[in-house]
């Protein structure tokens, strides 16, 4: 059974996380969106409540789950028997930090292998932070992030 693991902040979900774990959801037989522990001062979302959103946002997929993981990813992808970690790509600035991320997870784990998907232009401008920000001023986010997340976006800015 091939296992990949989409790692992220997801503070909040996007249209453009979705699109990529529905598109590596039909490559593997099962996908773990699992959840950066990384609660900072700038975050929207506690991590729980993150976890909370991307089950329901991705209740529709059924070889989706979602989890978080506390220390190095490659040893809770060994943990969990993963072999892939898919991240998307959105430009040539996402390109270097990713490469270098992925070489470095090859170096620690030789056998685990980084897949990148090419986002869908129609999401290729979205990233958490800048939804975060234009819902903080005010913008309309309508579009960019799941119906359910947008309501529980502005009930925290209300
Ligand atoms: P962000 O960079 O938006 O804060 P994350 O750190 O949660 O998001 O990203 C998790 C993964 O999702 C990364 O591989 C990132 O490249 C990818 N990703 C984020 N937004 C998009 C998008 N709009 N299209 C394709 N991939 C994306």
């Amino acid at each position: 059974m091939r296992i990949a693991v989409c790692p992220g902040s997801f503070d909040p979900v996007t249209r453009g996380h979705l699109d990529i774990i529905e598109r590596a959801a039909g490559m593997f037989d099962k996908v773990i969106v699992a959840v950066l522990n990384n609660s900072g001062k700038n975050s929207l979302f506690t991590i729980e409540e993150r976890i909370e959103l991307l089950k329901s946002t991705c209740a529709h997929i059924e070889n989706v789950e979602v989890d978080t993981f506390p220390r190095l990813l490659i040893d809770y992808m060994k943990q969990k028997n993963a072999s892939v970690i898919v991240k998307g790509l959105r430009a040539v600035s996402d390109f270097e930090y990713e490469m270098q991320m992925a070489l470095m997870n090859r170096k620690l784990a030789p056998s685990i292998e980084t897949v990148f998907l090419m986002t869908n232009s129609r999401y290729s401008f979205l990233s958490s932070s800048l939804v975060r920000e234009v819902a903080r001023l005010g913008g309309d986010i309508t579009g960019m992030v799941p119906e359910l997340i947008q309501e529980e976006i502005y009930k925290r800015f209300s």
